[in-house]
């Protein structure tokens, strides 16, 4: 009999290993912070465990991994969605985002990993401001986050008058905040918490910046974390300047490699999917904003290229499920094809192959023997989800982000039962109530909202 940790019992197990098993009546035990068998049932006396979780009406599966977020864009929510011309971006985010303060992006750091747990999510990537706020958030939630302070050196409020100025002492101070971040929380929490250096998008940083970016980054063996053909503008500036397409011209200034995750791709070419998978680097999709900004980037030419791909959901849309179901919906409507998309497909994009993205298959993604210990249990015991048989498409049709019963983080629990396991998430909501008043008339002022 083996001392064991923590022994979680499956109706079905989904455990999105090679061969993609799925084994009804399936069971991970978990030592320390590691797995130590993930498959059936073993037989009675296999185990001595200190804690048991999950139950023959549960669904378990590995924790969702985000590649690609903004936790704190809560602040947002339905602002820069709907009759904005396509500029929410510009014309709200970029402006309100620099008049938000330490306090308030500490509360919204809090209250987005609180999110993101209840919703699946056991890691992320995130890539925008106070990251040693959010940091903090995460090893008090309990959440796996890679972050990357974003970097820039335009004024972004003035990108909505297309004024493109560098400045390059704010180029400067963001990397610097960036740096200093990655040398205090690279590692920490036995590498739960991870850094990259985030050069925002191929238009707001130079290319003086995009080169000592990279140059940093190779020296402090860090990733790179950008946006990349996410809007027309940005294409159109990029051409205007340097004749060619965003991803070109990031290539040529080292930025890509495999080492990079990019977000988003929207509006590239060939010629800039080509550098992308010449690159190496790996592609995180966004499947909910597409849809909401009217242009879906084009997924098969991606795939297709060989370049790595995971989904994520961008920012203030956090269901994992609902993100697997825009993608499936969009893709097979663009194709015109119902077996585009499989749910198995969409299930390993965001846990295995998002961690493949994010460069941390060897640790985190699917259960495994040996892997860090991050799993969801699912309550199948829904009247949506009943009868349960057990096909991916039941979880990936049916399933929602509050159908989470229980999250595990690194062998420790961070969520169950409704609540978060770590901390009290009252005054989290408190704080933010509190701010709401003023976000809003700041909202307003930028004319957005009512
Ligand atoms: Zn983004």
């Amino acid at each position: 009999m083996r001392d064991i940790d923590l022994l979680v019992t499956a109706g079905f197990l989904y455990p999105m290993s090679p061969g993609f098993p799925v084994w009804r009546d399936g069971e991970v035990a978990v030592a320390g912070n590691r797995i130590v068998h993930a498959g059936p049932r073993q037989p009675d006396g296999t185990w001595r465990a200190k804690r048991r979780l999950g139950g023959p009406g549960m669904a378990v599966l590995p924790g969702f991994v985000n590649c690609h977020t903004h936790t704190a864009s809560i602040v947002f929510r339905g602002r820069t969605d709907d009759n904005t011309r396509g500029l929410g971006l510009y014309d709200v985010a970029f402006r309100m985002e620099k008049s938000i303060g330490r306090e308030e992006w500490r509360d919204l750091s809090w209250a987005g990993a609180a999110e993101m747990i209840r919703s699946g999510f056991t890691t992320v990537n995130d890539l925008w401001y106070a990251p040693d706020l959010l940091a903090e958030a995460c090893v008090a939630t309990g959440l796996r986050a890679t972050i990357a302070n974003k970097i820039f050196d335009v004024r972004l409020e003035r990108l909505s008058a297309e004024d493109y100025t560098h400045y390059p002492e704010i180029g400067e101070a963001r990397l610097r905040e960036g740096i200093d971040f990655a040398e205090r929380w690279h590692g920490r929490e036995d590498g739960r918490i991870l850094a990259r250096l985030g050069p925002h998008a191929s238009d707001t940083c130079a290319p003086a910046l995009h080169r000592t970016i990279r140059a940093e980054a190779d020296r402090l063996r860090l990733g790179l974390h950008v946006h990349t053909a996410q809007s027309r503008r940005e294409v159109e500036e990029i051409g205007r300047r340097h004749g060619r397409g965003p991803l070109e011209l990031l290539r040529e200034l080292g930025v890509l490699g495999p080492d990079t995750t990019i977000a988003h791709l929207t509006f590239a070419t060939d010629a800039d999917l080509d550098a992308v998978a010449s690159s190496g680097a790996h592609y995180a999709h966004c499947p909910t904003m597409y849809p909401r900004r009217g242009r879906y980037p084009r997924f098969q030419a991606i795939v297709d290229r060989g370049i790595q791909t995971g989904f994520a959901t961008d920012w203030m849309q956090n269901d994992p499920f609902e993100t697997m179901r825009y993608a499936i919906s969009a893709l097979r409507l663009i194709a015109g094809d119902a077996d585009v998309m499989p749910c198995r497909e969409a299930l390993a994009r965001i846990t295995i192959e998002a961690a493949k993205t994010m460069g941390l298959e060897h640790e985190i993604g699917s259960l495994e023997a040996g892997k860090k210990a991050d799993l969801i249990v699912v309550d199948l015991d829904r009247p949506h989800l009943q009868p349960f048989y057990g096909d991916y498409a039941a979880l990936v049709f049916y399933a929602r982000a509050d159908d989470v019963a229980t999250s595990v983080v690194d062998g420790r629990i961070v969520y169950d039962q409704g609540r978060l396991a770590l901390v009290d998430e009252a005054p989290i909501r408190a704080a933010l109530a509190r701010h709401v008043p003023i976000w809003h008339s700041r909202l307003v002022e930028l004319g957005a909202g009512i």
